[in-house]
């Protein structure tokens, strides 16, 4: 007999077909009459399949009416046209096979429903709530939608490592990765050598595939790193995780505008392919999580994003109509009461700021010839403000060097960095997209643990 999944089956093309499939069951109702319905669960789909079990079953009392939630089973039968509302096809059992019970004393996901708060105690589990196989689904459709839209346009995906001995940002936050043996340590307090280290160096978990990733665009030209990536900082926030996947792209011969481009072209395929290919779990999301999520996807991936300056901004902030907890000043980083105004407020869509103060950006930007501003750009959306940071590289060997020691860096520990621009260098520009971002702003969901199948963040790391 042929093994279909409930996605299968639910089609009306496969009523007449003889088929087994194999999932957990999510509710039992037993009615009067003598039969019992099992509504069968196999993450292909957010809706169950109806089966319908006989009582002339071999083991409808020892068994088939003892089902309940979570329990896995494997159902043969017939698809059939159903009447019900809500599905066009279910299952006549001719066969119920229990693969393992799950004892409703004892099991946590009974009808009743938890909190997200209340499920994150339960990773284990979550994976069979409704929800969080939506994001599942929703998540793995947005990593293709990343891989498609750049492999479509002849970029080269490439691994950059985990494991680094850069700074990318310049700045801390970074987890260190030693095989010394830091209880001795933590006791003696002798003075730390590096030499016995595993790598003779201190060595952290990246921050980002970007300095790598440039070596390759500026070698085989367009080129995009997807990975986790690792951030120590302490923030505990709705939006920030201490191991989160970024998309990296980076294309050589490229300036701004182009990246520019290639970000809101991302985020536009992105949200069109959602809307294709998950609209049951769309429609779950708009119904249960934020009924504005899917106008805000199609208008989205339809309209152009806002291009405005960092001054722009400023004078826009500046003339609102608002009072900030912290009052907008150029050269000061933007809060994200301030990023949120200008997205959700002053223009009402997404918004691409560029051309931000030198003296708040990373050494790495390409310097402007004001001479005070970098060819930075981030992409803010409402809700969720920044989803991608960005900017055109620096490529003049004077100027970069001139910016590390200003930022108090030693070029010497940079020096295969500055051989790319000792050697055949060009203009080039790149960004980065959080992935969990940009699933939280899809999916509508409130905090970026419950996009992620297991968070990190200060004080959770159990699964
Ligand atoms: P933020 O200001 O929001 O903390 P950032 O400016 O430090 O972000 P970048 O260094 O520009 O972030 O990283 C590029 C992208 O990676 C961000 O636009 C965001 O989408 C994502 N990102 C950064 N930090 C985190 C984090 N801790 N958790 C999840 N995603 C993150
Ligand atoms: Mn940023």
């Amino acid at each position: 007999m042929e093994r279909i999944s409930v996605a299968e089956a639910r089609r009306a093309e496969a009523v007449g077909r003889q088929a087994e499939l194999n999932g957990w069951v999510r509710t039992r109702r037993d009615s009067k009459s003598g039969f019992s319905f099992v509504e069968l669960n196999d993450g292909t789909t957010l809706a169950n399949l109806q089966i319908i079990c006989d009582a002339e079953l071999a083991n409808y009392d020892s068994e088939i009416r003892r089902l309940s939630p979570g329990c896995s089973i494997r159902v043969r039968g017939t698809i059939k046209e159903s009447g019900g509302k809500g599905q066009s096809t279910e299952v006549q059992a001719e066969d119920v096979h229990v693969y393992g019970w799950a004892d409703p004393e004892q099991y946590p996901l009974q009808k009743k429903r938890h909190s997200f708060e209340k499920l994150r105690e339960w990773a284990h589990l979550r994976p069979r709530s409704n929800t969080f196989g939506a994001i599942a689904r929703v998540r793995n459709s947005i990593c293709r939608s990343i891989h498609d839209y750049f492999l479509e346009q002849d970029f080269l995906y490439v691994h950059t490592p985990i494991i680094t001995a850069s700074d990318c940002e310049g700045a801390g936050e970074m987890f260190k990765v030693t095989t010394l043996d830091l209880e001795m340590l933590a006791k003696k307090s002798t003075e730390l050598d590096y030499k016995f280290d595993f790598f003779d160096r201190p060595a952290y978990l990246t921050v980002s595939g970007q300095l790598e990733a440039e070596i390759f665009a500026t070698a085989l030209g367009k080129v995009y790193t997807f990975g986790p990536t690792f951030r120590a900082e302490n923030s505990n926030t709705s939006r920030h995780l201490a191991e989160f996947w970024m998309v990296e792209p980076e294309v050589a011969f490229a300036e701004l505008p182009e990246d520019m481009d290639l970000a809101e072209g991302l985020i536009k395929r992105i949200f069109a392919d959602v809307l294709n290919r998950c609209g049951e779990d769309m429609q779950f999301f708009n119904d249960r999580i934020d009924d504005t999520v899917l106008a805000t996807l199609t208008s989205i991936a339809e309209s152009d994003f806002e291009r405005l300056s960092y001054t722009e901004a400023i004078a826009l902030l500046e003339k609102a109509d608002r009072k900030f907890e912290y009052p907008p000043q150029w050269g000061v980083d933007l809060q994200a009461e301030h990023e949120r105004y200008l997205t959700e407020e002053a223009i009402g869509r997404p918004v691409i700021l560029f051309d931000y103060p030198s003296t708040i950006k990373p050494f790495y930007m390409y310097v402007n010839d004001d001479e005070k501003t970098v060819r930075a750009m981030d992409v803010l959306v409402p809700k969720v403000g920044e989803i991608i940071g960005g900017s055109q590289r620096e490529h003049r060997l004077d100027v970069l060097e001139r910016r590390m020691r200003e930022q108090n860096l030693d070029p010497d520990d940079y020096w295969w960095y500055l051989d790319l621009r000792r050697y055949g260098t060009v203009p080039h520009a790149g960004f980065g997209l959080g992935l969990e971002r940009i699933v939280q702003f899809t999916t509508g969901m409130g905090n970026i643990r419950d996009v992620i199948p297991f968070p990190r963040t200060p004080g959770n790391a159990e699964f």
